[in-house]
């Protein structure tokens, strides 16, 4: 059904670009136009709220995007939107094209700065999770995550090819400062034998005596997953390998690599699914809410059921890690 007249709304993406930003601007533009809502976009996020880069949206813009990483709109950190001065200019800015509901796309923070404008100013809005650490307390999936996770898995079997080939170690470095999810995952599904994140406390030694036993049994290769956050650097780690396990060991730190790359098909089916709800919620009363999921489902929850409560890990995989370990 098309309903006609129900205003204008943008959306803006915040904090750390993610794959599947895209697909939620094709589908927002796409659904909002449906809904009878005039869409617009947000340039370079609350950054270009300040400075006024806000433009109408069409079918045009986002024809072709959907396959890209990234965002087209462009995504930044604003220390300006901190200050009250500048929230009202966002606002007089928003006012002058009549918007008065925003979606944003982004973590925790840009989801606290949003609490803050919609109740000085009261522009609606719905926040849709997208990080690629998984670490937005009340949400079991943010948007961006499986294609990282993709990336990892790609990474880590080009690196056993040329482990197994040379037996060596080789300790990979993925992104996570304060999580281990996106280690743990892919230690999980690519086999490893050691992944190290900071939410699990570790003593190297324990894994020494059934490595070396394991290499004087044949073992060919070691692949460790390491968090950035842990506690020592990653060329630590390859130097036990080499001392203390006796297999000459290197280091591949994966970086931005992570942030990047073809969307995959669950980051452009939650992006829409995401999008679809965050409208619905925005245009059936919800003024201030988070597009969460859990247990299949999406579902809104309220800035503090998700900001300034701090994430854990998903216990039963730390498990199926951990358990029968050392
Ligand atoms: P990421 O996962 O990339 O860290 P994030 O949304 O958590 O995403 P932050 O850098 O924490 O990223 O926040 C993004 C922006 O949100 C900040 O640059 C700032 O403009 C705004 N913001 C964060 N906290 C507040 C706050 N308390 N008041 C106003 N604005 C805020």
């Amino acid at each position: 059904m098309i309903h006609k007249n129900h205003g204008n709304i943008a959306i803006l993406c915040s904090g750390g670009d993610v794959s599947g930003m895209n697909a939620a601007l094709k589908h927002f533009v796409e659904y909002a136009l449906l809904c009878g809502l005039k869409p617009y976009f947000v340039y370079n996020g609350f950054e270009g709220l300040i400075d006024d880069e806000i433009q109408e949206a069409s079918y045009k813009d986002v024809h072709g995007i959907i396959a890209r990483g990234g965002t087209m709109i462009g995504s930044a950190r604003s220390k300006r939107f901190l200050e009250a001065a500048y929230r009202q200019k966002a606002k007089e800015n928003l006012d002058k094209q009549h918007i008065d509901k925003l979606i944003v796309l982004g973590g925790d923070g840009s989801f606290r700065g949003m609490d803050l404008f919609y109740k000085e100013h009261a522009i609606a809005f719905a926040g849709v999770p997208a990080t690629i650490d998984n670490d937005i307390v009340g949400t079991e999936y943010c948007l961006g995550v499986d294609t990282a996770l993709s990336v990892i898995k790609s990474a880590l079997d080009n690196i056993r090819d040329t482990a197994s080939s040379f037996k060596r170690a080789f300790v990979v470095e993925t992104m996570g400062r304060e999580c281990g999810y996106l280690a743990l995952v892919s230690a999980l599904t690519s086999g490893a034998e050691l992944c190290l994140i900071p939410e699990v406390s570790y003593d190297l030694k324990e894994y020494e005596q059934s490595f070396q036993k394991e290499l004087a049994q044949g073992r060919g290769y070691f692949l460790a997953v390491v968090s950035e956050g842990i506690k020592e650097e990653s060329i630590m780690i390859a130097k036990w390998f080499e001392k203390k396990i006796g297999i000459e060991a290197r280091v591949d730190v994966l970086g931005h690599i992570q942030r990047g790359g073809n969307p995959a098909v669950r980051d452009r089916l939650m992006a829409y699914q995401f999008v679809h709800f965050a409208i619905d919620g925005l245009l059936g009363g919800q003024n201030d809410a988070i597009v969460c999921y859990n247990n299949g489902y999406l579902n809104y929850k309220s800035i503090k059921e998700v900001a300034n409560i701090q994430y854990q890990l998903d216990s039963t995989l730390v498990d199926l890690f951990f358990q029968n370990r050392p």
